[in-house]
């Protein structure tokens, strides 16, 4: 029986997370975790609740709603107060103030806190923008999922046109050039590559490239750790 590892992806929007680490998850029959769709669940609730959006307020709202990640054969279901908001969190309006929320810092506490607990025991592969910087800066894998811009808003538009939405390409494109600035800029857990992280650029690879890079990754950790467990108890 393998050690359960802790697998952190992060990394800009359309950079390829969601689908790679879901697929790695799958290969490996580990629990998925999209941090992402946390931040939008909370944005969902603030905007229900018309709350502004500011710190204090917002991380009222974070501590108090219940979060439930559900495995499920498509991926992960996102249960906001009892209701399945999966669909409703990917909506424009969400998309639209996410960065904002997801600055705050009292936010930021109440989801890292409920992320540590669902992947300490590890047998987790967590995809976001600080999993391997601050939520599990031990994880045993990390990776930095990195992508030319122009081909991160060609896969968003084509999963928007699939998801029926829509959305023009210079939505997309004011959308995603904006959430790197605000994500990249707040003060409080920024996107940044952390230390130790592999940098995968995914602009000319497929997914089964980017899925497989990663798996080589975990078993590479396997070898070195079956290595020194070897030596260390002879
Ligand atoms: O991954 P996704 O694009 O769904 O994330 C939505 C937003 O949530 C990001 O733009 C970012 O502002 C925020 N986020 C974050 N930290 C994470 C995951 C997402 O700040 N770990």
């Amino acid at each position: 029986m393998k050690k359960p590892l802790i697998i952190a992806i992060d990394g800009p929007a359309g950079a390829g997370k969601s689908t790679t680490a879901r697929r790695v998850a799958e290969h490996l029959g580990y629990a998925y975790i999209d941090t992402g769709a946390m931040y939008r669940a909370v944005t969902l609730k603030a905007l229900q609740l018309h709350v502004p959006l500011e710190d204090q307020a917002l991380g009222e709202v974070a501590r108090n709603v219940t979060l439930e990640l559900v495995q499920s054969p498509n991926g992960q279901r996102t249960i906001l107060d009892g209701q399945d908001v999966t669909d409703a969190v990917r909506g424009a309006d969400v998309t639209n103030a996410v960065s904002i929320v997801a600055a705050c810092p009292t936010v930021r506490r109440a989801m890292v806190l409920l992320q540590r607990r669902i992947g300490n025991d590890g047998g987790v592969v967590m995809d976001g923008r600080d999993i391997g910087s601050v939520v599990f800066p031990n994880a045993h894998v990390k990776v930095f999922l990195v992508a030319d811009v122009e081909e991160r808003i060609r896969r968003r538009l084509a999963e928007a046109t699939a998801q029926g939405q829509a959305a023009s390409e210079s939505d997309i494109r004011r959308q995603i050039v904006e959430r790197d600035r605000l994500d990249s800029s707040r003060e409080d857990s920024p996107l940044i590559r952390a230390s130790g992280s592999v940098d995968i650029d995914t602009t000319s690879l497929t997914i089964d490239d980017q899925v497989q890079r990663i798996i080589d990754l975990v078993a590479a950790y396997h070898r070195t750790y079956d290595l020194i467990s070897t030596f260390g108890s002879l």
